[in-house]
């Protein structure tokens, strides 16, 4: 079948000339998956170009006074909405210091795959500031978010879009979303964000929820490689909200934890790390620099290491054409958002690692971000049994779903996520029919 662009079937370059706004790397690559995916299920292509493109994308810029009082920066911030048909769009907030256009919308376009594979009532949308939030005082980080959300007010809300948290972002901060949304609307309004404070109508286990949906892919996955949890090495990279939770799962289970790692680099114990002593390492010295009685290594020499699991749970591009031949995993479970390289899949597919792609493996968050939405508005909240019980059944079907197409069509997990989310969403997109 002819491809939209016409480029994509000579082996060119991936994307219509002239490009467009948000062309950067990342945001080829969220195009090379779909695009991958929509060859694979033959897509109509006047769907599979609507679909590269993000339905709205607001750039703001706004003044940040510093704690000096005297110094005041320009920062720019972001909120992109992938896909208005499904409902209110969803995604996260990440403040770093690199995020741009490109990353946001490539990320809206994950979101809108993820809501589909999972069955929820959301398009995609993404949001983030670029700031490097670990330089912040927490009175800086508080009006930056007041501010940013001050200037993105009109395109969110409970029934049009709804935050939560990403990287650099976490409870406070949708708190402070929460708050001055409700304090310029007049009344209070928890259902803007999900990921709130518990006492503010979060959900409970929403914290851990990405974690444990990668633990649950990561069951599932190696039921089906045959491989035993009980006692396998994991490898987590970036201790934050997912991979913290993630490895504390693992060992719950049995696992050895033998590696994890922050922004700065990462510490081993091939024995299998003592976590508690981690986290307290962590709660006192916020990076894992430092920390006595392990071996320390770089992030890099980190992803290379032996072990049956390798969670990625930090940053994009982490797994490239340069160290996929090295990745020394059976398993690889993306808890991170675009760990992996097109160029790298084929590389690791041809290695034999088996790979649960980000839109499967860490949709957790997402499906609980529902759950607590359900909640706010019915006024009625689930125990954290309840919640963590309808998590891992929604996720051990969507994982045996993708499985399914994956078997039936002989295509890698990733296509087959891709397809079975993009195909809801190709339903719902005709029956709706184009306006005018
Ligand atoms: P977080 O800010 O809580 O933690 C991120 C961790 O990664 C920190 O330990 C940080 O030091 C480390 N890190 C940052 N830059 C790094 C780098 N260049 N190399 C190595 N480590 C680095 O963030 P999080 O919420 O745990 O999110 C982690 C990833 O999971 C992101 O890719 C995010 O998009 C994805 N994700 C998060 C959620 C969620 O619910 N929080 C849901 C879906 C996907």
């Amino acid at each position: 079948m002819p491809d939209p662009s016409g480029a994509r079937d000579a082996g060119g370059p991936l994307l219509d000339a002239p490009a467009r706004e948000w062309d950067t790397p990342m945001y080829r690559q969220a195009v090379a998956q779909l695009d991958t995916a929509a060859r694979a299920m033959d897509l109509d292509e006047n769907l599979w170009d609507r679909l590269r493109s993000p339905q709205r994308a607001h750039v703001v810029s706004f003044p940040f006074r510093r704690d000096d009082y005297e110094t005041v920066e320009t920062l720019v911030g972001y909120r992109v909405q992938h896909l208005l048909t499904m409902g209110p769009t969803k995604g996260g907030i990440r403040y770093a210091a690199d995020v741009d256009l490109g990353d946001v919308t490539a990320l809206s376009m994950f979101m809108s795959w993820k809501c589909s594979i999972m069955n929820l009532p959301f398009g995609g949308a993404k949001g983030g500031v670029r700031v490097d939030p670990t330089a912040l005082s927490k009175g800086e980080l508080q009006r930056i978010t007041r501010r940013y959300t001050s200037e993105i007010i009109e395109v969110i809300g409970p029934d049009r879009d709804i935050p939560a948290p990403d990287l650099g972002t976490d409870e406070q901060v949708m708190a402070w979303i929460m708050d001055t949304y409700s304090q310029q609307k007049g009344f209070t309004v928890p259902g803007v964000v999900t990921g709130k404070p518990v006492e503010l109508g979060g959900s409970a286990g929403r914290r851990e929820a990405t974690g444990r949906g990668v633990i649950a892919c990561s069951l599932e996955a190696s039921r089906h490689l045959g491989l035993a949890l009980e006692g396998a090495r994991f490898v987590v990279q970036g201790y934050g909200e997912v991979g913290s939770t993630a490895a504390r799962i693992a060992r719950s289970l049995g696992a050895r934890v033998v590696a994890v790692s922050d922004a700065k680099g990462g510490v081993l114990d091939p024995g299998g790390l003592d976590l508690a002593k981690v986290d307290a390492w962590v709660r006192e010295h916020r990076f894992l620099e430092g920390m006595p009685g392990v071996d320390h290594l770089s992030n890099a020499e980190l992803l290379e290491l032996p072990c049956e699991v390798l969670v990625p749970a930090a940053v994009q591009n982490q797994i490239t054409e340069a160290n996929a031949g090295r990745i020394a995993c059976r398993l690889l479970v993306e808890g991170a958002n675009g760990p992996t390289s097109v160029a790298a899949d084929a590389v690791l597919a041809e290695r034999g690692i088996f790979v649960v792609p980000d839109v499967l493996a860490n949709a957790g968050g997402v499906t609980v971000s529902y759950f607590e939405w359900v909640q706010g508005l019915q006024h009625f909240f689930w125990s954290e049994e309840d919640v963590n019980n309808r998590l891992i059944s929604l996720m051990q079907r969507a994982f045996q779903d993708v499985l399914g197409v994956a078997r039936a069509r002989g295509v890698s997990l990733r296509s087959a996520a891709l397809i079975r989310g993009i195909d809801r969403i190709k339903e719902a997109k005709r029956r709706r029919g184009i306006f005018p």
